[in-house]
């Protein structure tokens, strides 16, 4: 699972910063979470090629979507056919509508508006991701990328000892079903718990959009999350200032990242009044302990298996 940050600033871009954008693939599935202008730029400079299978929305500000139409002019003139979903909360409808109608073409694709709200769950295969109320003074949703339990690991050592032969019952065995082999004149099942191990968690990357520091109930869905993209317009110097505007410090969010046991915290939507990112980086780190890094745009974090 790679995730891409092909936009990391704050409202407005800079000549090195494209307004917000991250791509996670995984699988054969690209998925966008925000849209920002240029985004069709940084994934030419990404390489990552224009095929998106689903776009998540975070809300209506206008540096989290206006790469969007734009993105879709480029679908169209590729010959997309496949429909593109795009999530979001309220008024996503209304957004979709807008991108239509000011195409004036046919796009040649269906664009299907899906609004979403605390808890809605979107099913993909091998993954969900689940949206959760974020405060911004607006319709707002922070995102949950999470992949299903894997089965547990398969003590091959274990089943040869048990006499089972490898083809092809090791393969009935991982896939659930129990087998049976002959020991000393007699039929033995042996059942998959006899030799795999407890299932393991998938991977998980929250993303918050724009947003205060929030408690609540998705701090339970988020937890032990694999990379945590939080907000952090500021340092901590502008505590008032980010609690006024309805976003996050970095210390905020170092709170958070420490609160859900994350493993990893990126701070993104840094305002473009700092030039170092020093300060995000000490003031998170006072609460978390964690990775913290402060990601460029055209970074990209791979994401392995907590185990591996
Ligand atoms: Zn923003
Ligand atoms: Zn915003």
């Amino acid at each position: 699972m790679q995730v891409y940050f092909l936009g990391t600033s704050g409202a407005l871009p800079t000549p090195n910063k494209n307004p917000a954008c991250i791509m996670i693939r995984r699988g054969s599935d690209t998925l966008l979470f925000d849209c920002g202008e240029g985004a069709q730029q940084q994934m030419m400079r990404a390489k990552t090629g224009f095929t998106v299978d689903a776009v998540f929305i975070t809300h209506w500000h206008a540096d989290h979507y206006l790469g969007l139409p734009g993105l879709v002019q480029t679908m169209s003139f590729m010959g997309r056919k496949e429909p593109l979903y795009v999530y979001g909360p309220r008024w996503v409808s209304e957004f979709v509508r807008s991108v239509i109608s000011i195409s004036r073409k046919n796009l040649g694709f269906e664009m299907i508006p899906v609004e979403l709200s605390h808890g809605s769950v979107v099913p993909f295969s091998g993954y969900t991701v689940r949206a959760f109320s974020t405060d911004h003074g607006m319709p707002s949703l922070g995102y949950i990328l999470c992949e299903d339990e894997r089965p547990g690991r398969f003590d091959r050592e274990k089943a040869i000892s048990l006499g089972i032969s490898p083809v092809p019952l090791f393969g009935r065995l991982q896939r659930g079903s129990p087998v049976e082999v002959e020991k000393d004149g007699r039929t033995v099942t042996i059942l998959p718990s006899d030799v795999m191990g407890e299932p393991r968690p998938g991977r998980k990357v929250v993303y918050t959009g724009d947003t205060r520091p929030k408690s609540g109930e998705w701090m339970d869905w988020a937890r032990d999350c694999d990379l945590l993209i939080h907000d952090a317009t500021f340092d901590d110097s502008e505590q008032e200032r980010a609690m006024e505007v309805c976003h996050s410090t970095a210390g905020d969010a170092g709170r958070i990242a420490s609160e859900i046991s994350a493993k990893t915290l990126a701070l993104v939507h840094i305002s473009s009044r700092y030039v170092h990112m020093a300060s995000h980086i000490e003031d998170a780190g006072k609460y978390y302990e964690g990775n913290i890094f402060a990601p460029d745009d055209l970074t990209m974090t791979e994401l392995p298996f907590r185990d591996e």
